[in-house]
């Protein structure tokens, strides 16, 4: 199946300039979702791994059901004030000005393996920063995975020497 033809490109979204990936009608279509979910299942499948962390919100549409499907644990990385618990977090820079995003302070162990899932790796930024999250919590990154990457924007060069797997690439 030829996922990227359920991927419409948005011009100047969010703002003028970007091509947004709208990922909206992979979701509309039972058949295709599923395709998708099963192609990452697949994908990772001899990953080395114990839990699944989904950054808020899109990530959470395809780490959940990998979780849930695989057997793993789910964890979920918000944007500030969200999470209704004790928190640590992480901030990360965008084109202008910076990002924070947190976690639960006992979501992870010591020495748990995780890995994180989203649905566009685009710059590397959001992941960048989770990895800090995983590490300032004691966790071990086993790798990222994600639905869509955008290579041409480089974002493995921010993820140094992690493993790094997509569904589908740019
Ligand atoms: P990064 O931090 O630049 O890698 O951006 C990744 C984050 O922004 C992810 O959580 C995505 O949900 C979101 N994102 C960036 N570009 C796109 C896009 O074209 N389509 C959908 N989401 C995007």
């Amino acid at each position: 199946m030829d996922v990227k033809k359920y991927v419409r490109d948005v011009k100047d979204f969010p703002k003028e300039g970007i091509i947004f990936k709208d990922i909206t009608p992979v979701l509309s279509n039972p058949e295709v979702f599923k395709f998708v979910i099963d192609g990452m299942i697949e994908d990772i499948k001899d990953w080395n791994f114990d839990t699944i962390i989904g950054p808020e919100a899109r990530g959470f549409i395809f780490a959940a059901p990998l979780a849930y499907k695989m057997g793993k644990k789910f964890v979920p990385v918000r944007k500030p004030g969200k999470l209704p618990y004790k928190k640590i977090s992480a901030s990360y820079d965008l084109e202008y000005g910076s990002a924070t995003l947190e976690m639960h302070i006992d979501a992870i162990e010591k020495g748990e393996r995780v890995i994180i899932v989203d649905d566009v790796l685009a710059t590397g930024g959001t992941t960048a920063a989770i990895v800090e999250l995983v590490k300032k919590a004691g966790g071990i990154v086993e790798g990222v995975y994600n639905f869509a990457e955008l290579s041409f924007l480089n974002p493995r060069e921010k993820l140094n020497d992690i493993k790094v797997g997509s569904l589908i690439e740019y």
